[in-house]
């Protein structure tokens, strides 16, 4: 199987936009178009013809692009099953465990509501990739905007439960504050101080901090680590359960002037 192709293409400020390529077919999908006219550049530049949208979810930083790029390439739009009403010109309706493909890669849907109550997230075993929109960011988590807090963390145990050697492809850049505020939260942490200060260093070149790694996310990450004893110790949470603890550093990062 040829390789499976990744390009960033920053959008919006801090939105990030990825362009899926499989050499083998020339099919190509756009994870997330927040608008087009970046999207249609790229693939010029590339040479490669769009043939499918996959979005995460509804809000119009992620499928601004869609019905503009369905009209001038004729790419299906790939999105939840439960939210078709909101996701812009949905051709292919998708639910939890089932199969996408973008020649022959294959990429599973994992269903991960809590920032819109419809939210899902891509994942491309072959090639290592997931792609979590705004459920998953590197050293953070979406907003709840829609769902409950248990729900965010029943989410982000799934996104977990996948390999160390996972890219995490989030659709923002947001890890710099995000890191500001999870030592604030978790400061005798030893890996979170590393990534945070390769993190700076990063940034400081203009450089991007995603694709993550997901094991440096499950050892860094305040928001995937609200079960573990050491986190709960520091945010003097002891004897508190999990769902409690998460919800209170959702609640922390809201009001977290950093
Ligand atoms: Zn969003
Ligand atoms: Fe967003």
């Amino acid at each position: 199987m040829g390789r499976l192709d990744i390009r960033q293409i920053p959008a919006l400020g801090d939105n990030y936009i990825y362009l899926v390529h499989d050499e083998d077919s020339g099919e190509t999908a756009v994870v997330d178009p927040a608008e087009a006219a970046p999207v249609l550049a790229a693939l010029d530049e590339a040479g490669w013809r769009l043939s499918h949208i996959l979005n995460t979810h509804h809000h119009p930083d992620h499928v601004g692009g869609n019905l503009e790029l369905v009209a001038k390439t004729g790419c299906s739009v790939i999105g939840f099953a439960g939210d078709a009403e909101r996701i812009p010109g949905i051709a292919v309706r998708v639910r939890e465990g089932d199969e996408i493909a973008i020649g022959a890669h294959r990429a599973r849907v994992i269903e991960v509501p809590g920032h819109t109550s419809g939210h899902i997230a891509f994942w491309f075993a072959d090639a290592r990739a997931l792609f979590c929109g705004d459920t998953l960011f590197a050293l953070g988590c979406g907003r709840l905007f829609e769902g409950t807090a248990e729900q965010m963390w029943h989410s982000l145990l799934k996104l977990r439960a996948l390999p160390d050697d996972a890219l995490v492809h989030c659709a923002h850049e947001y890890t710099q504050s995000n890191a500001r505020f999870a030592l604030s939260v978790d400061p005798g942490n030893e890996a979170l101080r590393r990534y945070a200060a390769r993190v700076d260093a990063l940034r400081a070149e203009g450089r991007a901090t995603v694709p993550s790694l997901l094991g440096e996310e499950k050892a860094a990450n305040p928001f995937l680590r609200a079960d573990k004893a050491d986190m709960k110790r520091a945010m003097g949470m002891e004897t508190a359960g999990d769902v409690a603890v998460f919800a209170e550093i959702r609640a922390r990062k809201d009001s977290f002037r950093g």
